[in-house]
């Protein structure tokens, strides 16, 4: 009985041990399948991020390469599907299968033309195809046996509208998204249309499964299938729970030796071959058509900076022009061409930018671009570098010839230009540098056309020549540099020259007159000086010392009331922080508005008289008086001379000079002091070398005159002399 119940006992609390056991066991398979599930969702939403993560950057990578390859084919132009160019981009491009343009024919039928060397040609597009693809579409397809990743877009050759058709091997994607996950993919094509990639290992649960379902075409579906190659934990654990019951230790044992037996040496065989399969299908050289993800950001950096164009003009940019240029020296090495590098910056672009706004000053430069487009051959290049610098790469075969080409470019650019009714004078200036000539690299030859643009800036004539540039004195850039220096050095003076009353004798203001104080230079021409100043950006900081200078003589030379007169610019007038600059300096030396006389020719004013008539109103306002100087040299014209608050004409000195011996002049003289007469204006003759001029002119009712005979311009230090003795009534009869 006992032993009855004791086996009934032991049965039962075996049987009781055998329950709980199995609840205890198919709870814990319970808890070890929500731990799965919830592993599983986990990783895949990891899954899902890195692959759309990867798709996404596929996508942008492709998109950059069918925007460079755009560009490449349309300056390679349709007949020149190789160019070397081209090729060295594929050589470069390894991971490009395929690159194909689509053109259409009279009828709309698809002309495909592949455009890399020994690629497919697929027949299955139609001209609907440009419509659809306006902007350039992700896709995947299959041609025969391949899969592929691919972008489709509009592109433009010859004016025709075509398609391009850039493919990329989809294995490419599989093994870069291997690369960064860790997980491996297995690939399964199935015939009849339907092309399915699917992972190793697909015993876990569905929820581990990601589908990556790709654009569809010509119906066929793609899509990836992906699943945690890790195993869960019941999946480890699970199948082997009986041996466990009945030996833990040993059922530990034989689950990780089934384990290891059962799930990973297959995994490792099923590996090997893959690896065997990639490198088959990828051939034995082909086997590094992963690029890693690293290169591959890196390169898309880099791609994405190549394959900009100039937003503003659509022309190349600097990269793809230096590329050619190089192409072309090649070319020049191996067949003897002859190339004329043009660097041409295109004038007064800034001046409408600043005064008209951007919207009209990239027009102009969209114009520009067009106008030297149509002036060269299609196989010239033409890119945009930057601001107004455009360059040009020329092949000629005769230098005069050349020559006439390059006064067409100037003419063709330096003329006005209609931009919504209003019309822009545009000037150019022009550096060239010959091929071989003047330099056999690249860069030499960019050295020396830019050294020629910078003499041309300096000189006289618009366009120089690099041999030319050489040879000449390049003293215009030696002394912008010197004025740079005695800006900082005070190595620049005033001098003062007086104008002075034809009647009274007495001296209505000194004129100020800029000089170097190194003798050496003192014979350079300072209106050359100040024109290269104008020119390279120094004229503010100049007219600044200018005035700063003409204050404070006037504070320290103890000449009560001394009136000076200023020159100015015309990019001073041009400034509307003039007048507060002005105004800072008078309040600094405690001078008077009234004691400071501006001079400004009247070319400056009619150059741009709106906008000058601002600043110089705001000095009337001020209380400066205003002098034009110059006058009878630049047609101003009477209504802005009465719209301006303007107190003396200034008789330029070559109507002055021969008043005496040349009845012309004489005439126009005293026309321009009736005139000046008539409009309330005082006059000064300027250039008034002789007694007998002297005379003339107080016979003419001119009010003053300025001149070599009344006194040279004095150094700062002899002015307060000049002026105790010039006062005095016989002052023409006593000569000097
Ligand atoms: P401007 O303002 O018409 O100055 C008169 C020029 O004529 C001065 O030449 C003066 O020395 C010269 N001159 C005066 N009387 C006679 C004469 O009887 N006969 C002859 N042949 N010449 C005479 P300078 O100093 O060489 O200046 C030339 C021009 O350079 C000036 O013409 C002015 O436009 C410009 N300039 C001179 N100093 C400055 C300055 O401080 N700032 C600016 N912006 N321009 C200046
Ligand atoms: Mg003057
Ligand atoms: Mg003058």
């Amino acid at each position: 009985m006992k032993l009855g119940i004791g086996t009934f006992g032991v049965s039962l609390l075996g049987g009781l041990a055998g329950i709980l056991f199995g609840a205890w066991c198919v709870s814990l398979l319970f808890v070890l399948d929500a731990l799965d599930r919830r592993q599983a969702e986990t990783g895949a939403r990891h899954l899902q991020v890195q692959l759309s993560q990867l798709e996404q950057r596929h996508h942008q990578w492709l998109q950059s390469q069918y925007y460079l390859l755009t560009s490449l084919i349309e300056t390679a132009g349709a007949e020149h599907d190789f160019h070397p160019l081209m090729l060295e981009y594929y050589r470069r491009n390894p991971e490009i299968w395929a690159v194909n343009l689509v053109r259409f024919d009279a009828d709309g039928k698809p002309v495909s033309r592949a455009n890399k060397p020994g690629c497919r040609q697929p027949q299955r597009l139609r001209r609907d195809d440009i419509a659809e693809f306006l902007e350039p579409a992700l896709l995947a397809c299959r041609v025969g046996d391949k899969a592929l990743l691919e972008i489709a877009g509009p592109a433009n050759v010859d004016d025709r509208p075509a398609l391009l058709l850039v493919s990329v091997d989809y294995f490419g994607f599989l093994d870069e998204f291997t690369a960064v996950t860790g997980r491996r993919l297995q690939r399964i094509f199935a015939d009849g249309g339907e092309l399915r990639f699917e992972e190793i290992d697909t015993g876990g649960d569905a929820a581990g499964r990601i589908r990556l379902v790709l654009g569809n075409r010509d119906g066929v579906d793609a899509e990836v299938l992906v699943a945690h190659r890790a195993p869960g934990f019941g999946e480890v654990f699970g199948g082997h729970l009986v041996w466990l019951a009945l030996s833990l230790t040993l059922a530990l044992l034989v689950a990780t030796a089934l384990l290891y037996r059962g799930l990973i040496t297959p995994l490792e065989r099923l590996a090997e071959a893959m690896r065997e399969f990639a490198g088959a299908e990828r051939g034995a050289d082909g086997g590094q058509l992963r690029p890693g993800l690293e290169r591959l950001f890196d390169y898309l950096g880099k791609l994405q900076q190549t394959t900009k164009r100039d937003p503003v003009t659509g022309l190349n940019n600097r990269i793809i022009f230096e590329d050619r240029l190089a192409q072309a020296i090649l070319e020049g090495k191996r067949s003897g061409r002859l190339y004329a590098l043009l660097l041409v910056d295109l004038r007064g672009v800034d001046e409408v930018a600043q005064h008209q706004g951007q919207y009209i000053a990239d027009t102009l430069l969209r114009l520009a671009a067009e106008y030297l487009r149509l002036s060269l051959r299609e196989s010239d290049n033409l890119a945009r570098f930057e601001r107004n610098l455009f360059a040009l790469l020329i092949e000629f075969d005769d230098r005069d010839q050349l020559g006439t080409l390059v006064e067409k470019i100037y003419l063709t650019l330096a003329r006005p230009y209609q931009v919504h009714g209003r019309e822009f004078d545009l000037g150019a200036l022009i550096g060239v540098a010959i091929y071989p000539d003047h330099a056999l690299a690249a860069d030499d030859l960019y050295q020396h056309a830019s050294e020629a643009l910078a003499l041309a800036e300096l000189g006289d004539w618009p366009i120089r020549y690099f041999r030319e540039a050489d040879e000449t004195d390049t003293s215009g850039f030696s002394l912008i540099q010197a004025l740079r220096r005695a800006l900082k050095r005070d190595e620049l003076k005033l001098v003062y020259q007086p104008v002075v009353d034809l009647v009274s004798h007495e001296t209505v203001y000194f004129e100020a007159l800029l000089r170097w104080k190194d003798p050496a230079r003192q014979e350079l021409s300072i209106e050359r000086t100040i024109r290269l100043a104008e020119r390279n950006h120094l004229i503010k900081p100049l007219t600044n010392w200018i005035i700063d200078a003409a204050c404070r003589f006037i504070r320290d030379c103890g000449i009560f009331n001394l009136r000076v007169g200023i020159n100015l610019s015309m990019i001073d007038l041009h400034d509307r922080q003039l007048p507060m600059r002005i105004e800072t300096c008078l309040s600094k030396y405690q001078v008077k508005p009234s004691q400071v006389v501006i001079e400004i020719t009247e070319g400056q004013i009619m150059q741009d008289p709106d906008e000058v008539i601002e600043v110089l109103a705001h000095l009337g306002v001020m209380g400066l008086s205003l002098s034009i100087d110059d006058f009878g040299t630049g047609q101003a014209t009477l209504t802005y001379l009465k719209e301006l608050p303007v107190e003396k004409l200034k008789i330029d000195q070559s109507f002055v000079r021969d008043i005496d011996t040349n009845p012309d002049d004489q005439l126009i003289v005293r026309a321009t002091i009736e005139l000046a007469h008539t409009l309330d204006l005082k006059v000064v003759a300027e250039g008034a070398e002789t007694l007998a001029v002297c005379e003339l002119l107080a016979e003419m009712q001119c009010d003053y005159a300025q001149g070599y005979y009344l006194c040279r311009p004095l150094e700062a230090e002899r002015v307060a002399d000049w002026h105790a003795s010039s006062v005095k009534p016989d002052l023409f009869r006593k000569g000097r």
